[in-house]
């Protein structure tokens, strides 16, 4: 058996070593355009940022040392140029000479990944950038050490935009991080990603949201010219506006393409083409929830599905089904992951769902360093399965993700939630994990023992003929309260009923949502018609500072300074 495997990274690496485990006589040829395999593409941001200081760990393998373990021959720097499907070879650039040849295959593995995508004005330089491959990485870096840069503009507010932030920023730079949408990590809601930018904002990264670059003038000092008019200054300027399958190759070869030209596969990872296997970043997937054609461009599909590669050239008939889109990102101190679908998306594809939000402790707080983490789980309303959860805070957001991603897998229905039996002792979580917690609140609110409100509702209920009740202490109401809101703190709250004039509905908030739910209770018992809101004042504030912000962000003039 002889398979050649075009890319060697994430997908190709994984597949050609699970093809030596299963097959010791293949041969096994992998072609890789750049000088390395194996290397660690999700750690390239934190070796700029001088968070890994050592550049040898992020090539997790040498061509030397992954033939020598796995008798591979591992060929960098050269580029396949064509494939020749009807006499099943490729055609090799090497790189270095320049010199051409063929090469034969019986299977071919295409693991080409993803191209950075770039606007029509990119020009290249020496102060600009991309970052998708070591060599990116070494010229970013060789370009810091060299100039010593003090301001760089970041155009994208992805996974990739917003990781160059922070390391850049804790190299000592000023970032000013641009994105089109009004919010960065459109991977999570815009009421969760609240935190999000006031974690960054607070590290003194100038965010520009809403904000489209209409222009990028490239010299010593960079200008972007933003459509509203406001002009950035910079000595540097990354690009990470999102990337696009790497399918050219495939295109060529008349493989039968997907979305946004994405190669086709079906679940054995093969192509239209019965000796043409393809993974990772340029193969659509279809999403476990929604079963629809999507592109997920993340590091563990890409090394499963190599995995599935090999076992189906080896004749075992594995397949990659579906992807969740689970992921996780460290923003400063903030973690941020999700699984599944956004509220957004269950909106946009028409689903009949619910949404809780709450803020439990990560562990139990009379144990030391207990945080406040914000999660937040989607429902399908009909037949109760999870569509998807995200998570924010500082402590314990991936293994809850994790725990609801697995849920999700497993179809369980949200109100199952509080049946999980998960491991506590005060350090890592409280006897109701935050996961048993969701799932008390949504069996709560299936079963009408509560009914909650969200922070859009709250805009229009200020003009309707309700109660606002918060529930908080009267200390912390003077600190700032919801406007609106009249306060009559919890445990006044049986005493002072005759307050509240029962034909009218009653709208009540706390700090976190567990005091306002304990006052719906009372209410409702009480003849009340009442809500919970979700969330609680921590993200009812953390939304409307960030409104307030964008909104103040519109008026932006020239920034200049040094
Ligand atoms: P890649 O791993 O990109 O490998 C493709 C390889 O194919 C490239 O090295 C390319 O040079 C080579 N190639 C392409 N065409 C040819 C050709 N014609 N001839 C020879 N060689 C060719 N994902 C996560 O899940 N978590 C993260 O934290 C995360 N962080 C990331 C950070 C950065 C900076 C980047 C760039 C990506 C990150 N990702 C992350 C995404 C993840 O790295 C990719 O989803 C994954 O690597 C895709 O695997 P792949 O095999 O499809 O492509």
């Amino acid at each position: 058996m002889k398979v050649i495997i075009i890319g060697g990274v994430a997908g190709g690496a994984s597949c050609a070593a699970r093809l030596r485990r299963l097959n010791e006589e293949a041969k096994i040829t992998i072609y890789e355009r750049t000088g390395y395999i194996s290397y660690a593409n999700c750690g390239l941001p934190y070796y700029i940022g001088d968070v890994i200081k050592d550049k040898n760990n992020l090539t997790l393998q040498t061509p030397q040392s992954f033939n020598k373990r796995f008798n591979i021959d591992v060929k960098v720097k050269h580029e396949v140029i064509k494939i020749d499907t009807v006499n099943k070879q490729v055609l090799v650039k090497d790189l270095l000479s320049g010199n051409t040849f063929y090469d034969t295959y019986g299977k071919l593995v295409l693991s080409c990944g993803a191209k950075a995508k770039l606007p029509p004005f990119y020009k290249e330089s020496s102060n600009v950038f991309t970052v998708r491959t070591v060599e990116d990485t070494y010229k970013i870096k060789a370009f810091i050490d060299a100039k010593k840069p003090l301001r760089a503009t970041i155009i994208g507010g992805g996974y990739i935009g917003v990781e160059m932030a922070e390391n850049l920023h804790n190299l000592g730079i000023r970032v000013s991080l641009v994105q089109s949408n009004k919010q960065l990590l459109k991977i999570i809601d815009s009421d969760l990603v609240s935190f999000v930018h006031s974690e960054i904002r607070s590290k003194g990264i100038k965010l520009y949201l809403g904000k489209k670059v209409s222009n990028v003038v490239v010299d010593d000092v960079i200008t972007t010219h933003l459509q509203d008019g406001c002009e950035i200054e910079s000595d540097m300027i990354i690009y990470a506006i999102g990337v696009t399958p790497d399918s050219k190759l495939a295109q060529d070869a008349n493989l039968e393409l997907g979305v946004n030209n994405s190669v086709k596969v079906n679940s054995h990872m093969l192509t239209s083409n019965p000796d043409i296997y393809a993974v990772g970043d340029m193969v659509e997937v279809k999403h476990f929830i929604t079963k629809e054609d999507v592109l997920i461009s993340l590091a563990g599909p890409a090394n499963k599905q190599g995995r599935v590669t090999a076992d189906n050239i080896c004749g075992i008939p594995s397949e990659f089904k579906y992807s969740l889109g689970s992921s996780i990102i460290k923003v400063f101190d903030l973690d941020v992951a999700k699984t599944g679908l956004t509220e957004k998306e269950c909106i946009d594809k028409g689903y009949n769902y619910e949404s809780v939000i709450l803020t439990p402790a990560s562990h139990a707080t009379y144990y030391p360093n207990a945080r406040v983490l914000t999660l937040k789980v989607v429902y399908n309303k009909e037949n109760k399965e999870i569509l998807g959860a995200q998570a924010v805070g500082y402590d314990g957001v991936d293994k809850r993700i994790d725990v609801l991603a697995t849920a999700i897998k497993c179809k369980m229905k949200a109100t199952d939630l509080k049946d999980l039996d998960l491991a506590y002792a005060p350090p890592y979580s409280s006897a109701k994990d935050p996961v048993n917690m969701a799932g008390f609140i949504i069996d709560n609110i299936e079963n009408n023992i509560v009914k909650q409100f969200s922070y859009e509702e709250t805009k229009t209920l200020r003009t309707k003929d309700v109660i606002l009740l918060d529930t908080r202490t009267e200390f912390e109401y003077k600190r700032g309260h919801a406007e609106g809101f009249i306060n009559i703190p919890l445990d006044d709250l049986r005493s002072r009923l005759d307050e509240l004039d029962k034909s009218k509905s009653v709208y009540v908030m706390c700090q976190s949502g567990l005091r306002s739910y304990l006052a719906t209770r009372i209410l409702t018992q009480y003849g009340f018609n009442s809500y919970n809101f979700i969330g609680g004042y921590r993200l009812y504030s953390s939304i409307n500072n960030e409104e307030k912000l964008i909104k103040e962000s519109y008026t932006c003039g020239m920034d200049r300074s040094k």
